[in-house]
């Protein structure tokens, strides 16, 4: 019977028990869930990480210029910059993260993993990761099926919406799931995967959402390259065993209960912080004004 875990706990040891890895019963429940077989799985995986890929490339070559003219092509000018300030790596790793969000913040299209706000944000990692380690599909596709359970279990026990827990259930949560597909995907044992997740909540914790105007572009883009930075660097310590204290199942909880103290102001109403600045304010008055312009006479 496919199982949709609870919590981390839960999942670890169910793993621990059967011998299974990690991404096993997540695509066990997958097949249950959707009523596919194994091989439609798998495909539809491939044709996700395709998408992924698309993204990253569309944005990356193709004019990225958003209506409100917040987005004027930040992706390409990253990953054309000649100042590289930690590692070729690294810049590509953040002008990836950018330039699939800029093509959902230009109407291309993308995958959802877990929200279209942060939706630069696996593509830049997973795209990245297969690049330096030489990785096969199969695995990468298996590193998704680990990052789906890992939204799932945060979906459950807190959110995975800005618009009910903050940017740190967003982005947060897409980081999350980067980190543990990140650790999966390099060997890492179930301990360090869930680990890296526990980590990278903590450092997400307590992002408030305030889209300038209402648009899923700032802070939401830039906020896709440091999320997608903060996978890394908690893979890289969850990889050392470096132990995240607080268990990760806490650390999930902790992001519902902050989360839901949250004021409304932080949760995609665009009425609190760079939203709620004057230039925020000014540039939603610009898009308002424009907007209606466009409506036709009548
Ligand atoms: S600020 Fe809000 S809309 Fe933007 S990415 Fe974060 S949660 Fe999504």
């Amino acid at each position: 019977m496919a199982i949709l875990f609870d919590d981390f706990n839960s999942w670890r040891e169910y793993c621990a028990s059967e011998h299974k890895p990690l991404y096993l019963p997540v695509l066990e429940y997958e097949i249950a869930q959707k009523g596919r077989s194994e091989p439609e799985i798998w495909e539809g995986l491939a044709r996700a990480y395709r998408v992924m890929c698309e993204a990253v490339e569309t944005g990356l070559t193709e004019d990225m210029t958003s209506r409100s003219g917040m987005v004027r092509n930040g992706g390409k000018k990253v990953y054309q910059s000649p100042i590289t300030v930690l590692s070729p790596e690294f810049k590509r790793l953040v002008s990836r993260a950018i330039a699939a969000k800029e093509v959902n913040s230009c109407m291309g299209r993308i995958v959802a993993a877990p929200t279209a706000g942060a939706s630069g944000i696996l593509p830049g990692i997973l795209c990245t990761l297969q690049e330096i380690h030489q990785l096969t599909d199969r695995h990468v596709l298996e590193g998704m099926l680990v990052a789906a359970g890992i939204a799932l279990i945060i979906e459950r026990n807190a959110s995975i919406s800005g618009a009910v827990g903050g940017c740190q259930a967003e982005t947060g949560t897409a980081a999350a799931m980067g980190s543990g597909a990140i650790v999966y995907c390099l060997g890492g044992s179930v301990d360090q995967a869930f680990n890296a997740v526990a980590i990278t909540i903590q450092c997400m914790l307590g992002l408030v959402c305030d889209p300038v105007a209402g648009l899923v572009e700032v802070p939401c883009i830039v906020r896709n390259a440091s999320a997608s930075a903060i996978a890394y660097s908690s893979a890289q310590i969850a990889l050392a065993s470096v132990d995240a204290v607080i268990p990760v199942d806490e650390c999930v909880a902790a992001l519902g209960e902050v989360g839901q103290s949250m004021e409304t102001r932080y949760k995609e109403t665009a009425l609190g912080g760079l939203a709620a600045t004057p230039t925020g304010q000014a540039i939603a008055n610009r898009v308002l004004i424009h907007d209606i312009e466009m409506l036709p006479d009548e």
